[in-house]
């Protein structure tokens, strides 16, 4: 049985050896966005591509990240007054990219929600330090107590993309609380031992919309660094049950809105879970996944993932 803790001392030892298809809602023309090079609802940034969801009261613009850093999602809730966002990309200039076009939307930024512990979700956060940082008691603690280490080890591989300095969330979310903000409700959930130990969901009732970030991946490799094969599979299985959304937010890929992502993802798992059971080095590991996911996106990843599968004694 191997045993997993996402802990500095595995990583320390490891690092040193679409097509869119909705009903409602509908998908707002780029255009009248001032998007540059347009394909349907999307626009084309400088560095990643923003997605523009319309709904009755609000709207959800979703951003991704190129495939250096994962294609991370990031989603920017605008509701009739002001703004939401949802996690920050693993760069301050992605981060600072969002920033850019939220400014454009011309409302106040009234919060900054933080998903999980993983950078990828808040190094950007520090482009919005100035506004108040909501996230579980959990995910506040474990970014005050791994953050710094975070930052340091990223900085060879990602350079500039790097915060200066830690953004620790200051504003708590309870489990099984909500907001309405301007009439738009945000339920929050605690979900565990899945692909973070501690994750928040966020589903709005009004839109029928689960933003679930790393829950669910699409076409993206999953990370799977944590271990936690069963308790993922359990938490995909109960959203795949839920029909209370029509539209479906992953962490990383596109934002399809797919429920097929789902499937995806259970079968992902199940194949290297199988895989790690039976192999002994993350090389293995790597090439049994590429082999069977040649053509999926974020494979750093998986190396990433590796070194915390196979820490180096
Ligand atoms: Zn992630």
């Amino acid at each position: 049985m191997k045993n997993i803790t996402l802990s500095r001392r595995n990583f320390v030892a490891g690092a040193v050896a679409s097509s869119v298809s909705f009903g409602m809602p509908s998908i707002v023309s780029a255009r009248s966005l001032n998007g540059g090079a347009l394909g349907q609802g999307l626009v084309a940034m400088t560095h990643g591509s923003m997605t523009v969801t319309d709904f009755k009261e609000s709207r959800i613009h979703s951003y991704q990240s190129p495939n250096l850093t994962g294609c991370v999602s990031t989603h920017i809730i605008e509701t009739p007054e002001r703004l939401v966002i949802v996690d920050g990309q693993r760069s301050v200039i992605f981060g600072q990219e969002i920033r850019d076009y939220a400014e454009t939307l011309g409302k106040p930024i009234d919060r900054f929600i933080v998903s999980h512990l993983h950078p990828d979700h808040w190094f950007g956060t520090y482009q919005f330090r100035d506004v108040p940082i909501h996230a579980l008691k959990q995910t506040q603690s474990e970014i005050e107590q791994l953050g710094d280490f975070f930052i340091e080890i990223s900085k060879p591989s990602l350079g500039e993309h790097v915060p200066p300095e830690k953004v620790v969330p200051n504003v708590i979310i309870e489990d099984g609380s909500y907001d309405v903000i301007d009439g738009v409700r945000l339920e929050y959930k605690h979900v565990t031992d899945a692909e973070s130990d501690n994750m928040l969901t966020i589903y709005m009732p009004e839109e029928k919309v689960l933003i679930a970030q790393d829950l669910l991946y699409n076409n993206c490799h999953l990370f799977c660094g944590h271990g936690n094969f069963q308790g993922w599979q359990d938490s995909l299985k109960s959203m795949r049950n839920d029909t209370s959304y029509d539209l479906v937010l992953p962490g990383h890929g596109d934002i399809t809105g797919s429920r097929e992502s789902i499937d995806d993802a259970l079968i992902y798992l199940e194949f290297v879970e199988g895989v790690y059971s039976k192999v002994n080095t993350g090389d293995e590991l790597k090439s049994a996944i590429l082999d069977r996911y040649p053509s999926y996106l974020a494979e750093s990843l998986v190396d990433i993932q590796n070194l915390f599968l196979f820490p180096k004694k």
